[in-house]
């Protein structure tokens, strides 16, 4: 029996009737940029992450950039994030201008270090970007702190947290901005390209809702300059209806991480995914380390298990930004990370055999590796 990666086919059939039903009140509106599926699913998605304001966007990029440039971060500035995480966070801060400055993440929650933030603040500082990654969120408090010492700004990147919590607090709620994306994949998953921010900021909401719609106010009243992110109403409409079923879903995934603990736990030469105490993960990847990991990845795909790799290469040993001035050696924890990440197969569809014959196999692959080594 194959395993895959992912199957957005199997959710679907879960939900499609409730689907097709929201598909056809927008086709049957018209609505089909912004609009009231738009405006509806802002109002419920802001309510909840636990905020006053939700901008639904065109992508999770979209939400990275757009939010910096709401606070009037670009040229001359520095941007503190992760090299452990997708390629979009750096990319966003390139492209308002500004210099993205990178700090390690701590080696259990793969998140941004609060011991290693403050000693790459300099005078050109403006914000900090920590990255919920895999569905954990980063150390919100001390990172908070440090921020605030420093007059900085806090963009969480909430793009694979949809519903995490940290002391009981939603992934977006804490900093000044909560940065989500809807890629297909994600937990709360578009059919198509979607994003949005969260905030409590008044000026900052209002500054976004003008940069999604060329800087209007009004039609042909163009206050700033700005560009067209705005949210199709198809995916609003969509995001609506997933959006009831996303506990239910994230839940599952708890169970499904629980299982895999319960069946990998103990195993020689592999390190599980690990939950701080006060955080709530969503498992949006379920990403385990060990080393040797091609063979194992190739082994899992002849035998039919989909795998990933999350990330094969951190972003200052990436070519586009080889001007960084950063090289091999200067983020170890990083760098181990992605030379040992492998991510197995997470939804909550996925049923308890499946998760067996997983673990099952790995195990396999991780028993044949030390006969290997010790003949
Ligand atoms: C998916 C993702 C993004 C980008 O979102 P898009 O909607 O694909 O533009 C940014 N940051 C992280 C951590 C992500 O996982």
């Amino acid at each position: 029996m194959k395993v895959k990666f992912l199957d957005l086919k199997a959710q679907y059939e879960t939900i499609s009737a409730e689907i097709e039903q929201a598909i056809r009140e927008v086709l049957d509106s018209s609505a089909f940029s912004g609009g009231p599926f738009v405006e509806s699913f802002e109002a419920s998605f802001a309510r909840y992450c636990g905020c006053r304001h939700a901008v639904g966007l065109g992508s999770g990029t979209d939400a990275l950039w757009l939010s910096l440039l709401a606070m009037g971060i670009g040229s001359g500035d520095e941007v503190i994030t992760v090299p452990n995480t997708f390629f979009a966070t750096a990319e966003a801060i390139s492209l308002t201008g500004a210099r993205p400055v990178l700090v390690d993440v701590d080696e259990r929650t793969y998140t941004m270090d609060p011991a290693l933030l403050e000693s790459r603040i300099t005078g050109q500082t403006r914000a900090i970007i920590p990255v919920h990654l895999f569905g954990q969120m980063a150390d919100m408090d001390p990172l908070m702190d440090i921020a605030r010492r420093h007059g900085l700004k806090v963009i969480e990147d909430a793009c694979q947290a949809h519903g995490a919590e940290y002391h009981g607090r939603r992934a977006g709620s804490i900093g000044d901005v909560g940065v989500f994306s809807f890629y297909p994949g994600k937990n709360l998953g578009a059919y198509g390209e979607a994003g949005a921010v969260v905030t409590d900021d008044e000026e900052i909401y209002q500054k976004l809702r003008l940069l999604r719609d060329h800087g209007q106010r009004r039609k042909h009243d163009h206050q700033l300059v700005g560009c067209n992110a705005r949210m199709d109403g198809l995916q609003g409409a969509v995001l609506s209806v997933k959006l009831r079923h996303l506990d239910r879903w994230n839940s599952a995934r708890r169970q499904r991480a629980s299982w895999y603990k319960e069946l990998l736990g103990g195993a020689q030469g592999l390190i599980l995914p690990q939950e701080s105490s006060g955080r709530q993960h969503i498992y949006h990847i379920y990403c385990v380390r060990l080393d040797d990991r091609e063979r194992v990845l190739a082994e899992l795909e002849k035998q039919d298990i989909g795998c990933a790799v999350h990330y094969p290469v951190p972003i200052h040993l990436q070519k586009a930004y080889a001007g960084l001035g950063y090289r091999a050696g200067s983020f170890p924890v990083s760098e181990q990370c992605a030379g040992q990440s492998l991510s197995l197969p997470m939804y909550a569809e996925l049923d308890s055999s499946q998760v067996q014959q997983v673990a099952e196999r790995l195990k396999g692959c991780l028993t044949r590796r030390l006969v290997m080594t010790a003949t």
